[in-house]
């Protein structure tokens, strides 16, 4: 389902869809469901590598109360569901790799450039960002740059890589604790730093580390924090940490993965020519169209008098959107409303 893409210029597109949506959220991943049952095809861009917005990336265990026809279901569980029901369309996924720039071209389609260089061209677009890009936050380290997607990560894609190694990783929350237990498992050495003695993460993991450490796999330095990076050519040699008394050591190892939560970020869609409310995209709550014709915004990210910041009301929001749209995609089609249990599952 996901494929990657090569870059290619801006007039030889490496996607093409009626439909570009920005950011793989639950409205996002609805958007694709209410596109495809309008006949429109749609590719899914997110910054993040994996798709689930807010519910993926914050609280993916956690159980929702309040999404109708579900009683009870984890933000991971809704996801899945969500990817099911927009399956059938076979939408095309962009993954960790953000929207950097849009072109409206003269025959009022678009055309977007991703960070990883990849042009996607699209009749609608559909701004479904939520609160903006999410990254991770990055320690502030001199030439950590150099080590990065090499020596350092900030997610564990391909836990194999880690195999014999030594590692350090750095953070006190359920990140850290979690992979520093799976890890412990394949690797020669973990070293888990924190700079406080108490982890915010959860008791039961601490105590399954325990085993761990009078082993000699895992050894917390604690209270300690990061402060330089040895090595050469991306390949890290050790990372030294300091305490507050500025005692330092240095910890072999061949790769760092620092644990320090997500930051949201509006980045380039502030510069994108929308009309904005204290960083959301003011939208005609009729249509669920911005300032400038086909382009949408959906969910956490859309603004207008009475808005509830709901999955809920994304959903809604995403339905209203794709049929407003629709007149763009299909200008000499008129729109027939119809229920899903009169129409089916249309072929796209
Ligand atoms: C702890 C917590 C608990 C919550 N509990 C509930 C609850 O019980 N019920 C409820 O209804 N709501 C709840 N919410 C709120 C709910 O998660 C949000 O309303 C929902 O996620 C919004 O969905 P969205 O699709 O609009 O945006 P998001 O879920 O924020 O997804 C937006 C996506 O867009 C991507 N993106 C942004 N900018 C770009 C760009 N330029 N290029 C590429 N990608 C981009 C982001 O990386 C992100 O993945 C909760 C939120 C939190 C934090």
């Amino acid at each position: 389902m996901i494929r990657k893409v090569t870059p290619k210029n801006i007039n030889n597109p490496d996607i093409s869809k009626d439909v570009a949506i920005i950011g793989a959220g639950p409205s996002g991943l609805f958007a694709v469901f209410e596109a495809g049952m309008l006949g429109m095809n749609s590719v899914v861009i997110d910054a993040l590598p994996y798709i689930g917005g807010q519910c993926a990336a914050l609280y993916p265990e956690k159980p929702i109360y309040d999404i109708p026809g579900l009683p009870e279901v984890s933000g991971l569980d809704l996801i899945n569901q969500l990817m099911r029901q927009a399956e059938p369309f076979k939408p095309e996924f962009v993954l960790g790799s953000g929207v950097k720039d849009i072109y409206k071209k003269p025959d009022g389609s678009f055309v977007m450039q991703t960070s990883s260089g990849s042009t996607i061209n699209a009749k609608i677009i559909v701004i479904a960002a939520g609160c903006g890009e999410f990254g991770p936050n990055r320690p502030p380290l001199e030439g950590i740059e150099k080590f990065e997607n090499i020596s350092i990560f900030y997610a564990v894609t391909n836990k194999a890589q880690f195999t014999a190694a030594s590692i350090v990783i750095a953070g006190g929350g359920d990140a850290a604790l979690d992979w520093t237990l799976s890890l412990a498992t394949i690797a020669k050495k973990v070293y888990l730093v924190h700079r406080r003695n108490h982890f915010r993460g959860m008791d039961g993991t601490i105590e399954k580390i325990k085993p761990y450490q009078e082993s000699g796999k895992v050894e917390l330095v604690t209270p300690y924090q990061l402060h330089a990076l040895k090595g050469e050519d991306g390949k890290l040699k050790s990372v030294e940490v300091i305490d507050l008394d500025h005692n330092t050591r240095s910890l072999p190892a061949e790769y760092l993965l620092p644990f320090f939560g997500l930051k949201t970020n509006l980045g380039p869609i502030k510069d994108w020519g929308l009309n904005l409310n204290d960083g959301h995209i003011s939208v005609d709550n009729s249509t669920m169209e911005t300032n400038i014709t086909g382009i949408f915004a959906i969910g956490d990210i859309a603004s207008y008098d009475g808005k509830l910041k709901l999955i809920l009301t994304g959903f809604a929001e995403a339905a209203r959107a794709m049929h407003s749209a629709y007149s763009i995609v299909f200008p000499n089609k008129a729109l027939h409303f119809q229920y899903s249990t009169t129409q089916g599952i249309p072929n796209v």
